[in-house]
């Protein structure tokens, strides 16, 4: 029997040290050894065929054999785990987090937010209003009616006969008029839409409207306020000129150029030698629009003016290709 035994446990050992690290092989070695029905098992039931005389020394044999065996595989088991745990993935909790990217605001909408803000500290109030919007407002309100030769200008989208994507964002200066009483000074920046896609032109684009009538406004103050914008957005330095011009909805009208920011005036392909770029129409409104909005002619005065974003920001940055503000390449949108 103590043969027996030291035979199984030496048969154990080998087998054990040949394992390796399969979680399987030693699942099958325990069974093999310590299983109901294993080596160790069939040892004990040979005890009832022993002299009785040795028969307790052979039961603490096996018991002693027993723990040993147990003990042996606990040590296997724990190297296993061991094992395991070193192939598992590790955090290392003392490298740098990686920073989330950082969004920024589109230059369109840092430009806008730009001319908002300064017309805001020129007292004109922030209004904003539909998209999609009734002919009235869009045409007719201001002056341009049905036939009028205005409306070819303006590759309008139509939704409906009386209803289409507004064409400029002047709507707001009836739309404003008829809700208060005078004096108004309002600015209402946003998307406008026409059938136009080349170049220099996108179906959506981004205008801002401005709008200032009360008793006693005259031109001169529509020339200070422009002048002040004009310093406050490009430089101090930066010559201006308001040249005569048509709008519908205003009279007189005049259009605003700068020196040209990428020749200094000199004169290049930018402004196609002239020296100079245009950058928004204005005018005083016409006495025509008031009597839309219920004001009177003869007591009210004053003007309005409206620019295009895309334009502005093309020339504040001087960039050249107007698609760039809507390709969203995060190479262009980063430098903002
Ligand atoms: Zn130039």
């Amino acid at each position: 029997m103590k043969r027996a035994v030291e035979n199984l446990l030496e048969t154990a050992g080998r087998a054990l040290s040949e394992l390796g690290d399969d979680p399987k092989a030693l699942d099958r070695a325990r069974v093999r050894f310590l299983g109901r029905k294993g080596e160790l098992a069939q040892l004990f039931k040979q005890l009832g065929q022993v002299d009785e005389q040795d028969r307790r020394e052979a039961g603490r044999v096996l018991n002693e054999a027993k723990a040993e065996l147990e003990a042996l595989f606990l040590k296997a088991l724990d190297k296993n785990r061991d094992l395991a745990a070193a192939e598992r993935p590790t955090i290392d909790v003392s490298v740098p987090g990686r920073r989330p990217p950082r969004g920024r605001l589109h230059p369109i909408t840092q430009t806008a937010a730009e001319i908002c803000r300064i017309f805001n500290w020129l007292g004109f109030e922030t209004v904003e209003g539909p998209e999609i919007e009734l002919d009235y407002y869009n045409f007719e309100a201001l002056n341009i009616p049905k036939d009028h030769p205005a409306r070819d200008m303006q590759d309008t989208f139509y939704i409906s006969e009386d209803v289409v994507l507004r064409t400029h964002t002047s709507p707001l200066q009836v739309r404003t008029m008829e809700k208060r009483t005078p004096p108004v000074r309002v600015i209402a920046p946003g998307r406008t839409y026409r059938r136009d896609s080349d170049v220099t032109h996108t179906p959506m684009f981004h205008q801002v409207e401005g709008l200032m009538v009360g008793k006693g406004i005259s031109f001169g103050d529509l020339k200070g306020i422009l002048t002040t914008f004009v310093h406050q957005m490009f430089g101090q330095n930066v010559a201006l000129r308001f040249r005569p011009s048509f709008f519908p909805f205003t009279e007189p009208s005049a259009e605003v150029d700068i020196e040209c920011v990428m020749c200094r005036g000199k004169g290049c392909r930018v402004c196609k030698g002239t020296g100079w770029l245009e950058i928004l129409g204005s005018g005083m409104v016409d006495p025509q629009v008031y009597t839309y909005v219920g004001y009177d002619p003869e007591e009210i005065t004053g003007f309005a003016f409206g620019m295009g974003i895309e334009r502005i920001a093309m020339l504040k940055y001087g960039i050249d290709d107007l698609r760039l503000f809507f390709e969203n390449d995060l190479r262009f949108l980063q430098q903002f």
